[in-house]
């Protein structure tokens, strides 16, 4: 007998849920800790939502170029990830953010990126739901991949075409 995998949506998630209750944590925890002496819930929490990292990338002379093409599994309204629990299973190239891919050279983390400027001495920007309490200041702030335009990577091979330059990138 055969084993079909099976890759579920994700179940319906409220982002906003992740930012409840923030007082039960060191205040500006980000500002006095370096990111390998964060724990698991305050290393999660600096993710901003804003799901630049799942568009696709390539290498053009030694710099990191983005394009408007997104991965299959990202969800472009919410930002979210479709399969977060399978996604290194069911995708070869989706990389866990640790310090080895924040510092990784060629850097392929956008420059609004929590984790990367925080490594760079960096604060966090106005608009991450860490300063202001709300998951979606993120995409009101137009930092995010929602309603920019981005299409799905599927059938696309000639990524050279699709490079963008946002400034937020
Ligand atoms: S680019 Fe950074 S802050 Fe934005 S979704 Fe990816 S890991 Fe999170
Ligand atoms: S599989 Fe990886 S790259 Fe694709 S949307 Fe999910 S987290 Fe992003």
């Amino acid at each position: 007998m055969t084993s079909k995998k099976h890759y579920a949506l994700q179940e319906p998630y409220d982002p906003q849920s992740r930012f409840e209750g923030l007082e039960r944590l060191e205040p500006e925890f980000w500002k006095k800790k370096k990111l390998e002496d964060m724990s698991k819930e305050e290393w999660e929490l600096l993710c901003d939502g804003c799901g630049k990292c799942c568009l696709n990338k390539i290498e053009i002379k030694g710099k990191i170029k983005f394009t408007c093409t997104h991965c299959r599994f990202l969800d472009t309204q919410s930002c979210l990830c479709k399969i977060y629990e399978h996604r290194f299973e069911k995708v070869d190239d989706c990389r866990d953010i640790d310090l080895a891919a924040i510092r990784e050279k060629p850097a392929w983390l956008p420059k609004t990126c929590a984790y990367w400027l925080l490594d760079n001495g960096y604060d966090l920007p106005d608009w991450h739901p860490l300063k202001t309490g709300h998951a979606d200041s993120v995409h009101r702030a137009a930092m995010s991949v929602r309603g920019r335009g981005t299409i799905s990577e599927t059938g696309i091979t000639d990524y050279e075409n699709y490079v963008i330059d946002w400034q937020d990138l």
